[in-house]
């Protein structure tokens, strides 16, 4: 398989595409490649091309897009995970994994517990940190999307703009019951409210319970909160069926 790589301008009308930064970077200097290289290159929208290195320099690298490339399947649902924020590389873990296993947008949220405040986060330039991180994984998994980092919120304001849909909270066993993937009724599109270290409050449960999100339960052993949201995509896929488009089912 030839190295891939993620090219914002990618136009496979004009047949050209630029890779600019880290990703110029990774081109000349990780891999050392220079004119005349095979490569595959994605637009982070679900296209993903064969192309031939034209010219390359540490910070720009130009390509000549030619025949559509295979990318890796989508999950049959939408998952979009709303994560409460968790310390740096937590939370890089995280949207590694999250992109990895094929969700289509993360949300991060900040909780009553969260360690991180959405101050913090802006300071941090967080938001961006994370788009490279999850570029980063998009490579390494072989997807051609890039999910969408939206700009953070407080998880009630959260609760209260993203009316409709399947909503899921994961439930720590000392939080409160839930019920598993497995009686959700199947949708299309899915959020995924994973808590932060400290859990969710005893306001927070309810607020679940009057905004009508769905309590899941994952077992009834603590999990860590970075490791939820991998558990809980796998849950749901293989609840689902929904791992790949291939095996959607028509009915539950
Ligand atoms: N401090 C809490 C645990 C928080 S775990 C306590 O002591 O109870 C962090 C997050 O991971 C939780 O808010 C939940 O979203 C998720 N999680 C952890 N274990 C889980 C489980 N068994 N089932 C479902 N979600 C879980």
């Amino acid at each position: 398989v030839p190295p891939r790589f993620h090219a914002r301008d990618l136009d496979p009308e004009t047949g050209h595409a630029t890779l600019t930064n880290e990703e110029a970077g990774h081109l000349t200097r990780v891999l050392r490649l220079g004119p005349g290289a095979d490569v595959d290159v994605f637009d982070g929208h679900g296209r993903m091309f064969h192309a031939v290195v034209t010219s390359a320099r540490p910070g720009r690298v130009e390509l000549r897009v030619l025949a559509p490339a295979p990318a890796a399947s989508e999950p049959a649902v939408r998952v979009t995970l709303v994560m409460s924020a968790l310390k740096a590389d937590k939370m890089d873990a995280v949207i590694r994994d999250a992109t990895m296993m094929g969700a289509q947008a993360i949300q991060p949220v900040v909780s009553t517990r969260s360690e991180v405040s959405l101050l913090a986060i802006a300071k941090g330039r967080r938001v961006d940190r994370w788009t490279r991180v999850a570029v980063a994984s998009a490579k390494q998994s072989g997807r051609a999307i890039v999910p969408s980092i939206e700009p953070p919120l407080p998880l009630d304001e959260w609760l209260s703009v993203s009316i409709g849909g399947t909503r899921v909270a994961l439930v720590e066993p000392t939080a409160g019951t839930g019920v598993s993937f497995s009686s959700v009724p199947r949708a299309p599109a899915v959020s995924l409210i994973v808590g932060p270290e400290g859990g969710w409050t005893p306001d927070e449960m309810r607020a679940f319970d009057t905004e009508g999100v769905t309590g899941v339960s994952l077992g009834p052993r603590t999990l860590r909160a970075e490791a939820a949201p991998l558990v809980a995509m796998a849950a749901l896929f293989e609840a689902w069926s929904a791992w790949a488009w291939g095996e959607v089912r028509s009915e539950r």
